[in-house]
């Protein structure tokens, strides 16, 4: 018998004694669609990173794809016993406590959690606590290294960021995505510009140090100029870190609408390049380094969470939504919050869709983060990944190198600085010579 058949059968002995209500069939249908099919009885998870999604907004705005549903009371409760249940259970089904901290291991030598969203800010700060306390308890984290909430400006309150410094956060990321009054109402925000200004003084005047920022630039009608006075007013508070990303057309957004009507239209790739440049050179002045493409940070105040994405360590995601990755499985949690909820009332967890990351798609992510990062890649552990010479993998470099496309620089490559903002298409080219020169499809 496998080992996931004998976990069935403990499984549906288990809950039946629970809940004698409950089918065996239901369990089953339950189980095996959880993340037990995912990360067998055997892996004991080793966990340093963790990421929470936090499913409300006030109002949804007019470019955003992300999964989150209108904020009430009723639901937030909902989700918050489902939650603190989720974490429980994988903790108490993968994590084994006895096990020595490996976290030595990973690439990045911290222990992170990240609250996302949707807005996190919108809950009661004393369920942030919860959460925190229960992921400590249950994955044997004594303290986090770097605990960020993302808050949006109408959702920052002295009181609420006092509880969340006891709590153990020590780095918030507020979303104020533009200081022009006219952009906020176009993208859909609540918030004014002195809402946003304000919400960073309260997060320095409540003793956070690492204070980052989200902006966005190519809005229409947005010139170099106002992006630019916005990162210097932002800058100018005190922030350490700034996130800046292009508005990207999602599909099925009310932006996607207005572009389909002919009502507005994006900036072409040349403006945006001309105000992403000036934006990275406006950065390296003020002392920030440009270590991904759309991340800026004074030294020391990377993002660690992040870079633990990049770099490839292992990470668990709680909340509908969420995604995981461990070994070679990456899965994520059901995009309903009702859905949500109901899986973990009826003793199922609410992971769906694991794949099995094979050689391939482990060399195309490598590429694909990695040259994103100011750092690149490794030549050799790049090669290593498809069992490629590292010379045959040089040859098919060298067209992108004699370009000043891409730098080798020792052992590394990196996309040279002026070409930061093609990092995705070079990646694609890299990917696509080098299986056509292995012959892979
Ligand atoms: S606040 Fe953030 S998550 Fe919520 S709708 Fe706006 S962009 Fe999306």
């Amino acid at each position: 018998m496998t080992i996931n058949m004998k976990r069935v059968i403990k499984t549906i002995i288990i809950e039946k004694i629970f809940d004698k209500n409950k089918s065996s069939e239901m369990i089953f249908k339950n189980f095996i669609s959880s993340l037990d099919f995912c990360i067998f009885a055997d892996n004991n998870i080793d966990m340093n990173h963790f990421y929470i999604h936090i499913p409300f907004c006030r109002k949804k705005c007019n470019y955003c794809a992300f999964y989150s549903i209108k904020y009430d009371e009723t639901s937030a409760k909902k989700f918050l016993d489902s939650l603190l249940k989720e974490i429980s259970t994988v903790g108490s089904r993968f994590f084994d406590k006895s096990r020595e901290d490996k976290s030595k291991l990973d690439t990045v030598h911290a222990k992170t959690i990240f609250f996302g969203g949707g807005t996190p800010s919108i809950l009661d700060a004393n369920d942030i606590s919860k959460i925190i306390s229960a992921i400590e308890k249950n994955f044997g984290v004594e303290k986090f290294d770097e605990a960020t909430i993302e808050c949006n400006p109408e959702s920052i309150f002295l009181k609420k960021l006092l509880i969340y410094r006891k709590s153990g956060i020590n780095r918030i990321s507020i979303g104020i995505q533009s200081l022009g009054e006219k952009f906020l109402k176009f993208l859909g925000r609540i918030h004014t510009k002195e809402d946003a200004l304000s919400s960073i003084d309260t997060a320095f005047e409540s003793g956070f140090d690492n204070v980052s920022a989200d902006l966005i630039f190519g809005i229409p009608e947005q010139t170099k100029e106002d992006i630019l006075r916005d990162i210097d007013e932002v800058i100018s508070r005190g922030v350490k870190h700034i996130s800046l990303y292009s508005l990207t057309l999602e599909k099925n957004t009310p932006l996607e609408k207005m572009i389909i009507a002919g009502e507005v239209k994006l900036p072409s790739s040349d403006e945006l390049a001309e105000i992403y440049y000036a934006a990275a050179e406006f950065f390296k002045k003020a002392g920030f380094r440009n270590y991904e493409v759309s991340n800026f940070a004074l030294p020391e105040y990377e993002c660690l969470h992040n870079l633990a994405y990049w770099l490839g360590d292992y990470y668990l995601g709680f909340g509908p939504a969420a995604h995981s990755f461990y070994e070679d499985k990456r899965w994520h949690n059901i995009n309903s919050l009702e859905e949500y909820v109901e899986r973990l009332t009826n003793g199922a967890l609410p992971s769906t869709d694991c794949e099995t990351i094979g050689y391939k798609e482990k060399f195309e992510e490598f590429i694909m983060i990695r040259l994103r990062l100011a750092d690149g890649f490794s030549i050799k552990e790049a090669a290593e990944i498809l069992n490629i010479k590292i010379d045959d993998f040089k040859t098919i470099l060298k067209n992108l190198i004699d370009n000043n496309i891409l730098v080798e620089s020792g052992e590394k490559i990196l996309l040279s600085q002026d070409r930061r903002l093609l990092a995705d298409g070079v990646a694609e080219k890299i990917v696509r010579d080098t299986f056509s020169f292995l012959g892979i499809d």
